[in-house]
């Protein structure tokens, strides 16, 4: 996520940082850098020239210069900025009170992730204690109505379809169907082209005016940088939109169409998607994204995802067992169940203030994890709470299970133990909470 545009824009505020004086000169070269930073992460020309124009201007005045910390001060107004153009705060979705419904329209273009958003905007909205219903109206892609059955039955939320091709009837069917039988919140799958096209831009405008709904969002990949802005900006002309679910977003290095799309549209974005996951959609925050492209991490959002995946009891239970050395193969399993619950290792990297464009996947052994995690699995569950019992003959038939080799199960049943002893040993003595560190990073 970001990794390239963080890269750079860590590397040019780190030129100017900790210098104690610097001069107008080394403004315009460090806002220079910036501007083709902006450039080359896609950013629209006509934002880059305003932002690069009011950086300028701001960073030339007395307080930078005669800042005790000008690279510090100079940071924090490029910050500012760059908040500003991501749309300042996050904006919540237009919600009724659950006794009223809430009708909410997605739109996008075929691919841009619509009928993913649809279902994991359902499950967060289901989470958060609503009653959804999802609406099948993309009856332009074949398999998008299927699709979204699929996804609801996996969220337990119920998908309205009907079998003919006029849409208008079914949204409004739908609507009395979901009125009916008591679901607050009716979310609508609309149909999405390849390519724009008046027919499709005539059907959505004739649902739009049937529905009136509370949200109009237009789903947006964030991979197609100005692309995905120009897209926008059609839609909200000819359609009307009230805000932007930003999908893909776990796979954009470059960051050009969440740069752009507020002030090239007006238009807030709400949501991002960070993965393929039902579960992965997260509220969009300005202030988060722009600490990651600073390369000052995103505490935030780190803390909160730990909180989601495990609790309060459950960290305290780990650290018990950790320090009583009763910690077996099951927790070690258990752990590497909710690192995968938080996301991938590196996304939550770049979160990690001064980490982001750092590590790169080859650095984090995902793979190994995911061998050793097969290992475990391998086994039965008196061996995961007793390693001891494995013997040679177990050591080859699980291998064998896991698709793995005997070497590799030794080299974990040894590297486990040599955790044990660590964990035992930092009871008594500080010195080894560093090697115990080092020992879970692999
Ligand atoms: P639609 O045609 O707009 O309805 O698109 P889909 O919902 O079928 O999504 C198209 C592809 O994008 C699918 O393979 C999705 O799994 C993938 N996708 C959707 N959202 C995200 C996301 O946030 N991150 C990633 N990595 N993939 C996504």
């Amino acid at each position: 996520m970001l990794e390239n545009i963080a890269q750079k824009f860590t590397d040019i505020t780190k030129q100017l940082s900790g210098k104690g004086k610097i001069t107008e000169k080394n403004i315009e070269d460090a806002v220079n850098e910036i501007k083709i930073a902006l450039l080359e992460a896609d950013v629209n020309l006509r934002v880059v020239r305003r932002f690069v124009n009011r950086t300028i201007e701001e960073a030339k005045g007395e307080k930078v210069l005669k800042a005790v910390d000008p690279g510090q001060q100079f940071t924090k107004i490029v910050y500012d900025k760059i908040v500003a153009l991501l749309g300042d705060e996050n904006q919540a979705l237009n919600l009724n009170s659950p006794n009223k419904t809430t009708t909410i329209l997605m739109l996008g273009l075929q691919g841009a992730g619509k009928t993913t958003a649809s279902a994991k905007l359902a499950y967060k909205l289901k989470k958060e204690g609503r009653n959804p219903l999802l609406v099948a109206a993309d009856l332009v892609r074949p398999a998008a109505i299927e699709q979204l059955k699929v996804l609801g039955s996996q969220i337990d939320v119920p998908v309205y379809f009907e079998e003919h091709k006029d849409a208008v009837k079914i949204v409004n069917n739908a609507l009395d169907y979901g009125k009916k039988n008591q679901f607050n919140t009716i979310i609508i799958d609309t149909a999405g082209r390849l390519q724009l096209d008046q027919d499709m831009m005539n059907e959505i405008i004739a649902v739009k005016k049937a529905v009136n709904p509370d949200e109009t969002m237009f789903v947006a990949d964030a991979m197609t940088g100005q692309n995905a802005v120009e897209i926008a900006k059609s839609f909200d002309e000819q359609v009307g939109i009230s805000s932007v679910m930003l999908t893909k977003f776990d796979s954009d290095t470059r960051g050009g169409a969440a740069l752009s799309l507020k002030s090239s549209t007006g238009k807030p974005i709400k949501f991002i998607g960070i993965g393929e996951k039902i579960e992965d959609i997260e509220p969009f925050f300005p202030e988060r994204v722009a600490s990651r492209i600073l390369g000052m991490g995103d505490v935030v959002s780190l803390v909160e995802k730990v909180q989601e995946s495990v609790t309060q009891d459950e960290a305290e239970q780990m650290q018990k067992k950790m320090m009583s050395a009763t910690f077996t193969l099951e927790d070690y399993l258990d752990q590497f169940k909710k690192l995968k619950k938080m996301g991938s290792m590196q996304s939550l990297v770049g979160m990690i203030p001064g980490m982001a464009g750092k590590i790169n996947d080859e650095d984090i052994d995902e793979k190994g994890m995911k061998r050793e995690e097969a290992i475990i699995l391998s086994m039965t569950i008196l061996e995961r709470r007793n390693h001891r019992l494995i013997g040679p003959p177990r050591k080859k038939r699980i291998a064998k299970g896991s698709g793995t080799s005997v070497a590799e199960v030794s080299r974990l049943l040894k590297k486990f133990d040599k955790m044990r002893l660590m964990m035992k040993k930092v009871t008594k003595n500080k010195k080894y909470q560093a090697q115990l560190m080092q020992q879970f990073g692999g």
